[in-house]
């Protein structure tokens, strides 16, 4: 007998596959409401069929509030199963679908394991199928019945038989094979299953026609390979192969970058747009005048980077720039050629840090370089307080100061500007739109950001995504080499050996030891740091001065043991993680860096760039024991490379952008279906278009432009300030 010769002689209610039918058999009887008539992506989910007020909660807490929400839950699996075939053409081994009827059942459950056996046959053979543990299908199997299995095919007792196949009964009502064995599998809770949520979508999916809009005309599609939105979302739930579902996660992937992107292209439009800053003019006399402040020839990526920079303060839309590199690449000296150029533009400038002691450093490099001259500088500390404060606010607010520097949280409080030119903010390794937010409060400087954290291109371009970005890369010369090695236990004597060697020749030593916390500094971190400190002072290196550093210090005196560290004085200093930040001391080569497992790799090499800062050997010693693989795997990386870009791939990488980069911390959505590692090609694409499209027409008012403007406003609200084109 060959298979499909003989016309089907067995119920003729089986559907055939691939068929849904004019009218799938869903249980649509019971709607609420009519069809199709009031469904919005706005339509809180409690309303759709099936939902009801106990499961919207159940949603809301899967972060579904919406129908819209609802049909972007996307799976984050997808099943195919086969199409059925006939039983003559199963194979062993193979995974494979039938459809069949039940001849007999056998509930098997004296057998270990239990069995529960079903004999199935069509036109061409009969088989086995076989559950164990299948002792509850007794009531659900019985012959007579027609139904679907799927699954994979053995030879058992030279007879085939499918194993714990899935299957489905055929004849009852409210059945749709291609739901039950085909499509997304779902991130399900504890009270409601990726099945369940699937009856709930796919119902949706006849009425995308109401809910879902097409943002680009025909042309542009074509040309960037994207299919439409409403098949989109159409196939991402219910794929009918691989080919559509590839072609349905490439254009939701893509939209959702490119809304991304294009929220970002026109907040940046807004402020440079929208508000004004002073055009600071760079002459040949005023270069050169601030040339000379610097004892060194600038870098080559100094230059770039200040061209741009000029270019850019030479305007009256605020600059809103990020400048990049890392640790010791020269940042400082070219945030002050900018900052020199405010002032000779008749302007102020306000240098900001995370904290005191990054802005006294700020401030001294600084003071290194303006000896003698007539700009008016100004430290303000946390420490300042009375008549002096208001005295030095009143010539900040009349003028008689040029640069102000201090932390952001001070000079964000209370300071005002006669003329703010420019703000310098360096952020080191925080980054975040809503700081920068701030600052735009009062009036609109030209802003430079800094960061010494090695951003890989494509997380700068969305946490830092309306900045233009300069870098950079290449440190400027002199610098002896850092040599990282990873010591263990075993090893730890011979280090500390090899440590008082280098101390005997006056070099100096940071001990660093991790933050116990999950974030800021707490009395455990200091009490490790103490203990570790007293053992060091007291047994290991009895001969030197050890000190000890740490965030909980009064500010006055964590300056005095800077300073003391800096003038050389102390040989050692064992600090929490607190001081991180950019201290620059050359004379200081070696670094140790406790329990360094627990550090992640951007913290290990931020730490880690506060040595070879001089022209001597440096060396970084990670004490680490651990049998953890990422672990090993991020200290290996340590050991291997210090290309500050790649070890952020790197971090990236073994971190996933979770950690590293929260779209929301940032104000900007979640990203729900794309991910800027994978997709960092649609991301580079969306973006070009996104900010072309930005520029072309930036109140989105253009005919073609409606609906991505609505969804815009919808997805954005107006945390990026977009209110103002709705
Ligand atoms: P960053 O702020 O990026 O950590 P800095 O600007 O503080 O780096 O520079 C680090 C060190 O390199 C400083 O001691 C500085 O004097 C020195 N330096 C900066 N630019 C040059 C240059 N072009 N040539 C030589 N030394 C430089
Ligand atoms: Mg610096």
């Amino acid at each position: 007998m060959k298979a499909g010769e003989h016309p089907q002689t067995e119920p003729t209610s089986i559907p055939a596959h691939g068929d849904r039918g004019a009218e799938p058999l869903r249980d649509d009887a019971h709607g609420q409401g009519h069809e199709g008539g009031t469904v919005t992506p706005s339509t809180p989910v409690q309303y759709v069929k099936g939902v009801g007020p106990a499961r919207a909660r159940t949603f809301a807490h899967l972060g579904v509030e919406t129908v819209g929400d609802l049909l972007e839950y996307y799976p984050r699996d997808w099943v195919f199963a086969p199409s059925p075939v006939k039983i003559t053409q199963l194979r062993p081994n193979e995974t494979a679908s039938v459809i069949a009827l039940v001849e007999s059942t056998d509930d098997q459950n004296y057998r270990r394991p239990p069995l529960f056996e079903a004999t199935v046959s069509d036109d061409t053979d009969t088989c086995r199928a076989v559950w164990f543990h299948g002792g509850y299908l007794r009531n659900q199997l019985q012959p007579g019945q027609v139904i679907m299995l799927s699954g994979k095919v053995a030879l058992f007792k030279h007879q085939l038989q499918m194993t714990n196949p899935k299957f489905m009964v055929l004849d009852e009502a409210h059945t749709e094979p291609d739901l039950y064995f085909n499509g997304g599998v779902y991130p399900a809770s504890a009270h409601l299953s990726s099945a369940q949520i699937k009856r709930i979508i796919v119902p949706l999916l006849d009425k995308l026609d109401d809910l879902v809009c097409e943002f680009y005309e025909d042309d542009f599609r074509k040309k960037n390979h994207l299919i439409g939105r409403k098949e989109a979302f159409a196939w991402i739930h219910m794929p009918p192969d691989e080919e559509k579902l590839a072609g349905a996660k490439r254009r939701l992937k893509f939209d959702e970058l490119f809304l991304m992107q294009l929220g970002l292209a026109l907040r940046r439009y807004r402020i440079q747009h929208f508000s004004s800053a002073v055009a600071c003019t760079c002459s040949d006399e005023v270069d050169s005048r601030i040339r000379k402040r610097f004892p060194f020839l600038l870098t080559e990526d100094q230059d770039e980077c200040i061209a741009e920079i000029v270019a850019d303060m030479g305007r009256t839309e605020p600059m809103n720039r990020l400048l990049q590199g890392d640790v010791g690449s020269g940042k400082t000296v070219v945030a002050l050629y900018a900052a020199l150029l405010a002032v000779a533009n008749k302007t102020q400038v306000a240098i900001m840090a995370p904290t005191e002691i990054l802005a006294s450093q700020h401030f001294i490099s600084m003071e290194r370089y303006l000896k003698n001259s007539h700009v008016r500088r100004v430290l303000i500390t946390g420490g300042l307080t009375g008549k002096k404060r208001t005295e030095l606010l009143e010539q900040i607010k009349q003028g008689d100061v040029d640069v102000v520097v201090g932390t952001v949280a001070l000079l964000q409080k209370d300071i005002e500007f006669r003329r703010l030119g420019l703000a310098v903010i360096d952020e080191q390794h925080k980054f975040g739109v809503h700081q920068r937010a701030d600052l735009r409060k009062d009036g609109a400087p030209h802003c430079l950001v800094m960061t010494a954290t090695p951003i890989p291109r494509t997380l700068a371009m969305t946490a830092f995504g309306d900045l233009d970005v300069s870098i950079l890369r290449h440190a400027p010369p002199g610098r002896g080499a850092v040599i990282t090695r990873w010591v263990d236990r075993g090893h730890r004597k011979e280090a500390y050996e090899f440590i008082r060697e280098r101390l005997k020749v006056r070099k100096q030593a940071y001990f660093v030891y991790p933050r116990i916390a999950a974030v800021e500094e707490s009395g455990k971190d200091i009490q490790a740091a103490t203990d570790a400190w007293k053992e060091l002072a007291e047994k290991v290196f009895p001969e030197f001065h050890v000190a000890l550093l740490h965030g909980q210090m009064p500010s006055a005196e964590k300056q005095r043991i800077m300073t003391e560290f800096r003038k050389g004085r102390i040989g050692v200093l064992v600090s929490t993680v607190v001081i991180e930040v950019g201290v620059d001391v050359p004379n200081a080569t070696i670094m140790v860096i406790e329990a360094a497992d627990r550090f992640g790799l951007a913290q290990l090499h931020q730490l880690r760039g506060r040595i070879g800062r001089g022209e001597s050997k440096s060396y970084c010693l990670l004490f680490a024991e651990t049998d953890s693989e990422v672990a090993r795997s991020r200290l290996d990386v340590m050991t291997r490379t210090h290309d500050g870009f790649e070890i952020a791939e790197q971090d990236l990488r073994l971190r996933g952008p979770g950690e590293l980069f929260s779209a929301r911390q940032h104000g900007l959505p979640d990203l729900k279906i794309a991910n800027i590692i994978d997709d960092s090609e649609l991301l580079v694409l969306a973006r070009k278009h996104a900010f072309a499209l930005a520029a072309r027409d930036p109140m989105l008012a253009q005919a073609p432009n409606r609906n991505l403007r609505r969804t815009l406003l919808a997805r954005f609200g107006d945390s990026l300030g977009l209110a103002d084109i709705a």
